[in-house]
């Protein structure tokens, strides 16, 4: 049984509990993607793990509905790239990425032209104000994904 079970049993839900929604598809991924960094974009001093959202929804690796869905696509497959499945991959940067080909999409998302590179230098900075800035663009990313699926 996980933490996040324990504790909603610790609270004194009764029977019949509500399951945590599950990610299965990209659509949902990228409507998780833009409901939380929009809430980071109002929110920039607080982390990802920290959305609201998290409350009804299973936890994502690296608290990250993108990284998420990229492992269901996987179907824990090693054999098959990760991050290959990313709904974002197509819209991150160009930038050359540390110790990687630049065609490889492995952690496309950490290329140092990134707005989630941004987000996280900012909030090291406590650039609050850029943080935000960097958080909505990371929203408005998946807004532009899910027009495009
Ligand atoms: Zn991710």
């Amino acid at each position: 049984m996980s933490k996040r079970c324990k504790v909603k049993l610790d609270c004194g839900g009764k029977p019949p509990y509500v399951p945590f929604e599950k990610l299965t598809t990209e659509r949902q991924a990228l409507e998780w993607t833009r409901d939380l960094w929009d809430w980071l974009a109002e929110n920039p001093t607080k982390e990802k793990g920290h959305w609201p959202g998290w409350k009804t929804r299973v936890m994502q690796p690296a608290d990250c509905p993108c990284c998420g869905f990229d492992e269901v696509a996987r179907r824990s497959d090693e054999n098959v790239l990760s991050c290959g499945s990313c709904p974002l991959l197509k819209l991150w940067g160009n930038a050359k990425l540390f110790g990687a080909k630049p065609e490889s999409p492995f952690l496309a998302c950490c290329r140092d032209s990134s707005p989630f590179i941004k987000w996280k230098d900012a909030r090291y900075e406590a650039k609050w104000g850029a943080a935000g800035k960097a958080a909505k663009k990371l929203a408005n990313l998946a807004r532009k994904a899910l027009k495009a699926i």
